[in-house]
């Protein structure tokens, strides 16, 4: 997965917010926020549910769900889509600060990776559109080095 910088800052903005609006399921949030936290990258509710019971902090998958579905209508998460049909969550940092990613067709594994002379070239070509663009995908598609092997 390579470095990822701590999502502490996201964290406790995430929790901020949402504890301002008074939602519930308080104990369930925290702990998908957390665990948003911690990987870096997206999960879907599944993996976070399973990461969650293997950490002792059992959390529901409807509650998952629902703490995903809050948080996302919240502007602090958003729901990637690598084409495979499942929904992953990532934090929005509120630097604007983001990555994409690598998919392995092989395996599934998903890399993170981010790229300034990238971005600059997206925010190039967004300027010669007549769009106001505000956001953008990448997802490269390939072999991980252990199915290229
Ligand atoms: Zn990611
Ligand atoms: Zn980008």
């Amino acid at each position: 997965m390579g470095e990822r910088h701590e999502h502490a800052g996201w964290a406790r903005h995430a929790r901020g917010v949402a504890d301002s609006v008074g939602r519930r399921s308080g104990g369930a949030r925290t702990a998908i926020v957390d665990e948003l936290a911690a990987l870096g990258c997206c999960a879907s509710p599944q993996e976070l549910h399973d990461r969650l019971r293997a950490e002792g902090r059992s959390v529901g998958i409807a509650s998952v769900y629902r703490v995903l579905d809050e948080l996302s209508g919240l502007g602090l998460v958003q729901r990637v889509d690598l084409g495979d049909g499942v929904a992953r969550f990532e934090p929005i940092e509120l630097t604007g600060e983001h990555h994409h990613h690598l998919v392995c067709v092989g395996c599934g594994a998903i890399e993170p990776f981010d790229d300034p002379e990238l971005e600059r070239a997206i925010d190039r070509a967004a300027g010669r559109t007549a769009f106001a663009v505000d956001g953008h995908d990448v997802v490269l598609r390939g072999h991980c080095s252990d199915c290229a092997a």
